[in-house]
């Protein structure tokens, strides 16, 4: 007897949780026990509204409450107006009686949902997120172009590629920490989420998929498994030195994908991240030179200056994996103008960057600034390339900022490599020059010109 009015007694809450039963419930508009700035509060609301859910009697909603397999099966049976006229199933443990009955046969029916291996349909197990995976995927017909990661998602895993496919379509964006927990059960706010989202696209969300990192493999061979351990079969072998792009890291595996084969290897044997500059063939084109000796003031010379921080810079790029082609290296002879646009083009370079120093008649003028030409052949770019490096120079020597600019220097005017022209500071400034003097401040300018390159490229 008391395990008969228990039973019957949860039996009460599911229908009128579900509002299926002919105990007549009075659909919650607003729920008690989520706050209407909570953002599950107005995906919740709108379910309501359109008859997919309800709250329970009590006006509560209990987001964290799992989800059985029968409830979703109804909850998608409402969704998509399916037949929910109780009916013999084609599983052997939902009966015709089950007041569920209708839209698990019609869900199985449409290809909406799957029961199990020997036959059962198991209405009383909680789903998991992947198992809800499925379901949507199914039901919203969702399509795939594109790879998304969660670290918890093995891409050999069968669900994968549903888990994908949410992750395309805005239904998820997994947990902070890059997980989906595909195998834990689904809760009632989670299946509210993501329906809200599946049937209105302005509840949709972006994941975030970070370009992957280039990296090498340092070791003899190395095997690409199928799963991130020893235990799991090798898809193939990585020779010493192959490059491979870097996806995602769980535990110390990572998986990549590189000369045909994609899985997981051991992290130990990757090497660092390669950075964007890598491969990349970098002109630097130090000013004047020789018997040209620029700007002389404050006991500074120009061509000095500048050589001195183009090396610093040749230094930064180098060490990123940068191809550097100087268009002079000392003071022993000065390249006319249009020899220096010819290395830049004859190297196939992909950018170009003159450095200068400044002067003017009265020492008053201060400030940095970095010139591109509009009509360049590649003046957008270049005019992309000033503004990062330009960005980043004037704050990390602290000089003002006399911005970005439209010159008409040949250097960058007739050159097909996306060219700028920094000017450092004012030579006949005396609290520029200082720091046009000082080593400190020449490493600092190189760096910020290297961090602004960098910047560029990730832009590109
Ligand atoms: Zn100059």
């Amino acid at each position: 007897m008391k395990k008969f009015v228990s039973i019957s007694l949860s039996l009460m809450v599911l229908l009128s949780l579900l509002g299926v039963s002919n105990v007549k419930v009075s659909a919650q508009t607003h729920v008690t026990d989520i706050s209407s700035s909570d953002p599950l509060a107005v995906k919740v609301n709108y379910l309501i509204s359109k008859g997919i859910i309800t709250g329970y009697p009590d006006g509560t909603f209990r987001p964290d409450n799992k989800v059985t397999r029968r409830e979703a099966a109804v909850v998608l049976g409402k969704t998509f107006s399916l037949n929910g006229t109780k009916r013999k199933t084609s599983f052997k443990d939902v009966r015709s009686s089950d007041y569920a009955s209708g839209y698990i046969q019609s869900a199985y029916e449409k290809g909406f949902l799957n029961g199990y291996g020997d036959g059962t349909y198991r209405p009383d197990h909680y789903m998991t997120r992947s198992e809800m995976s499925y379901l949507l995927a199914k039901a919203f017909n969702f399509s795939a172009t594109k790879n998304y990661y969660f670290i918890d998602v093995n891409p050999f895993a069968h669900y994968y590629r549903v888990i994908n496919k949410l992750a395309n379509n805005g239904i998820t964006v997994g947990y902070t920490d890059d997980t989906f927990r595909p195998t834990r059960k689904v809760t009632r706010g989670e299946f509210a989420i993501f329906t809200a989202r599946a049937l209105n696209s302005s509840f949709r969300v972006i994941k975030d998929q970070p370009s992957p990192e280039t990296r090498i493999v340092k070791a003899d061979w190395l095997n690409v498994r199928k799963g991130p351990s020893t235990s799991y079969s090798s898809t193939g072998g990585l020779e010493d030195g192959s490059r491979v792009n870097y996806y995602f890291k769980t535990g110390d595996w990572a998986f990549v994908k590189g000369a045909g084969y994609e899985g997981f290897v051991h992290t130990a044997y990757l090497g660092m991240p390669l950075s964007i500059i890598n491969g990349k063939v970098i002109t630097l084109d130090p000013g004047h030179g020789h018997t040209d000796p620029g700007a002389i003031a404050n006991g500074l010379v120009e061509k000095e200056v500048v050589l001195s921080v183009s090396k610093k810079l040749r230094a930064y790029l180098e060490n990123a994996g940068a191809k550097v082609v100087m268009t002079r290296t000392d003071d022993s002879r000065y390249p006319s103008l249009s020899e220096r646009v010819w290395i830049a083009e004859n190297s196939n370079s992909d950018t170009f960057i003159s450095v200068h120093a400044n002067k003017h008649s009265s020492e008053d003028a201060h400030g940095t600034e970095t010139y591109y030409n509009y009509y360049s052949p590649n003046g957008s770019d270049a005019r992309k390339l000033a503004e990062y490096i330009q960005n980043r120079l004037y704050k990390a020597i602290d000089t003002s900022n006399r911005g970005v600019k439209h010159g008409n220097f040949q250097v960058i005017r007739d050159n097909y490599v996306p060219g700028v022209l920094v000017e450092l500071g004012f030579i006949s400034n005396p609290e520029d020059a200082k720091k046009l003097a000082s080593d400190v401040y020449r490493e600092k300018a190189a760096k910020a010109i290297y961090l602004g390159i960098l910047d560029y490229y990730k832009y590109k």
